[in-house]
């Protein structure tokens, strides 16, 4: 498996053809960027982190059943993945108030919600990535609605999962987005991307302390450390 031609390259990630074509190299960056770019910065070793937890998360959903587009791990910063078609479409599932939500509704952040909130944003850094409904979705030709609903109920999935897998590491899992493809060989939905501290909202069970990018989206200082934490509780 040769690297090849350079893709593109994201806020977060450089994606590299490779010698087969079904396959991509996602090379993961140290960059970090917040409030739709308008924040700019480094974090420290956050390339790698986010490579091996990404990974490590992702084996975890398969063995439960969800289909990704994880390969394998090429070096500390490099993962392969299968090739796809992505949709223009975050979709965000929220067990506990926080972040845009908390604005939005005007909910106290910490507040544990009745149950799973899925919300869906149209990924257009034009339109600044707003917060779309089904209607919306149908109108702008980004998802058929059976693929919107395959991708609601495999978020609510790896919801359950995840936050069943993190509360044994003393982490609870606040919110996260997942983005979702369909796969160019078998034609399959594949939950893509990454799910990382970049991602997800991660707090300390016990002292609530932030474990992810809001410490560096807030200048909370203890970033780096903050996700050699994660690294830390999910690998050891
Ligand atoms: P919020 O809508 O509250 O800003 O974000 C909800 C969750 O989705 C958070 O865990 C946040 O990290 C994640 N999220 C939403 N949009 C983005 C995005 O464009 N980039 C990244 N890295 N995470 C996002």
């Amino acid at each position: 498996m040769q690297k090849g031609e350079f893709l593109y390259e994201g806020k977060a990630k450089k994606i590299f053809r490779t010698s087969e074509p079904g396959l991509l190299l996602v090379e993961y960056k140290d960059d970090a960027t917040a409030f739709d770019g308008r924040k700019k910065g480094t974090i420290v070793g956050k390339g790698a982190v986010n490579n091996q937890v990404s990974a490590h998360l992702f084996q975890l959903l398969e063995q439960h059943g969800i289909p990704t587009h994880f390969v394998e791990l090429r070096g500390d910063r490099e993962m392969l993945v299968r090739r796809a078609r992505v949709f223009a479409l975050e979709v965000v599932v929220r067990n506990i108030a926080a972040g845009s939500l908390s604005k939005r509704l005007g909910l106290a952040e910490g507040l544990v919600l009745p149950a799973p909130v899925v919300e869906t944003y149209y990924k257009n850094d034009a339109l600044h990535d707003p917060l779309i409904n089904d209607d919306h979705i149908r109108v702008l030709n980004l998802a058929t609605p059976d693929e919107v609903q395959a991708m609601r109920t495999m978020a609510l999935r790896v919801n359950e999962i995840l936050v069943a897998y993190l509360s044994n590491r003393k982490i609870r899992l606040v919110d996260f987005k997942l983005e979702f493809g369909i796969s160019q060989d078998e034609g399959r939905l594949l939950l893509v991307d990454e799910v990382s501290p970049d991602t997800c909202r991660l707090w300390d069970q016990d002292t609530g302390e932030k474990l992810d990018k809001d410490r560096f989206r807030r200048d909370l200082g203890g970033v780096e450390e903050a996700y050699a934490e994660i690294l830390r509780r999910l690998i050891g």
